[in-house]
């Protein structure tokens, strides 16, 4: 039985714990800053025995690209098991990330790194109006970003100068993201893509599949398939797409199990948790296809309620996280059939959640009648 380690104590890995031990495998999580090991899908760390030894891991894994510089995570670095660190660096960092795609021709927005405010006047000044300067490391959930434009290049943090980014402002019709996994001997899987709608910039609901997406769907393969393959990296990654001028761009990437793959628990011949193990062990790995249409709602920074599990088809996943505002605490997944019959479903949800996120819903509803209507063929 293969024993895997996660770096990470947040609920990507407690969901990779999951899964894995559907799949007979043994799976702890460590916490970096805290020197903590969570057993499975335990919730209780425990401090690291003094004698725990990494060695007893065949493969590391990691739920997060930001992990700190210390003593841990330099023993962990230099475990053969942990092929992706490589990857890990690469991506973590906005620049090489960026780097990384222009070198390999991925379409990805303009962007220029910070070294002064003249850098983000400039850039505003040559495409156009506002640009999104975003923290080259540790940002998260649209943390760690400020919209400016020429006027206000000031507001900029200094103390990040030379470790900032600026893209131009992407004018897009939606946002999509394709999750895939490679395993070492080069082969890939894909999901469909899925649309995804933020707020403040963090996900706030997705839908799977997309609407109207197939034919973005080769193109999109060829980009991430490009990427893991120049990495040489092995388990799920997902890449955040624009959609603008019925073009993709890259937004960004995530070198593991991502929340716009969530909808996959409960939508998917395969979820997104159980793919990125079969990856990394080298397990069977047919193509999972999605079941159905699955929509997929954050809940963020609200109490626990239990009437959400009051609607039979609801799948509600509670991360057990302490409660803080904006934070997210779990998810609740909706598949069905058809897309009318999803939106009978999210008609029943919208009274069970309070009012942040039944608006939420009422967008769901709004694109998923959308991409409805565009399916179908025209009337004559
Ligand atoms: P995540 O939670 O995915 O880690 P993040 O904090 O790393 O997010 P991004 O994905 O870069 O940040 O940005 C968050 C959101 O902000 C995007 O999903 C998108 O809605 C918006 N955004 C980011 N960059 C741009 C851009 N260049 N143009 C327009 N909108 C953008
Ligand atoms: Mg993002």
């Amino acid at each position: 039985m293969k024993r895997l380690l996660v770096i990470g104590d947040g609920q990507l890995g407690l969901m990779l714990a999951e899964a894995a031990s559907r799949i007979g495998l043994i799976l702890d999580r460590v916490s970096p800053e805290q020197s903590l090991l969570f057993h499975g899908t335990g919730r209780h760390g425990i401090a690291l025995p003094h004698d725990w030894s990494a060695a007893d891991y065949e493969i590391i894994t990691a739920e997060r690209e930001h992990l700190p510089a210390n003593a841990l995570m330099a023993r962990l670095a230099e475990h053969p098991g942990f092929g992706v660190r490589s990857a890990i660096t690469t991506l973590a960092d906005r620049r090489s990330q960026k780097a990384l795609l222009d070198r390999l021709g991925v379409a990805t927005s303009e962007w220029c790194v910070v070294e002064s405010q003249e850098d983000i006047e400039r850039h505003s000044r040559v495409h156009g109006g506002t640009v999104v300067v975003k923290a080259a490391q540790g940002g998260y959930d649209g943390r760690g970003q400020w919209r400016l434009d020429a006027t206000r290049a000031g507001a900029a943090p200094a103390e990040l100068y030379g470790r900032m980014i600026a893209e131009r402002s992407v004018r897009f019709v939606r946002e999509l993201s394709l999750v895939g996994a490679r395993k070492a001997d080069g082969s890939c899987v894909f999901y469909p893509l899925v649309e995804n709608r933020h707020r403040e910039g963090m996900l706030s609901f997705t839908l799977a599949p997309a609407g109207g997406a197939r034919d973005y769907q080769p193109r999109a393969e060829q980009m991430l398939r490009c990427i893991m393959d120049e990495l040489d990296y092995v388990g799920v990654m997902a890449v955040e797409l624009f959609e603008e001028d019925g073009t993709l761009l890259v937004n960004e990437l995530a070198p593991r199990v991502h929340n716009s793959g969530h909808w996959s628990q409960d939508g998917a011949t395969t979820d997104q948790f159980e793919l990125h193990l079969r990856a990394l062990c080298g397990l069977p790995m047919p193509a999972p296809g999605s079941v159905g249409h699955t929509v997929m709602i954050n809940l963020v920074g609200c109490e626990f309620d239990p009437a959400w599990l009051s609607l039979p088809t609801a799948k509600l996943h509670w991360y057990g996280k302490e409660f803080r505002g904006g934070r997210k605490l779990g998810h609740i997944n909706l598949q069905a059939p058809t897309r009318q019959a999803l939106l009978t479903q999210l008609a029943s949800m919208a009274p069970l959640l309070d009012r942040d996120h039944a608006v939420v819903v009422e967008e769901a509803s709004a694109r998923l009648r959308l991409a409805q209507a565009e399916s179908e063929p025209a009337q004559a």
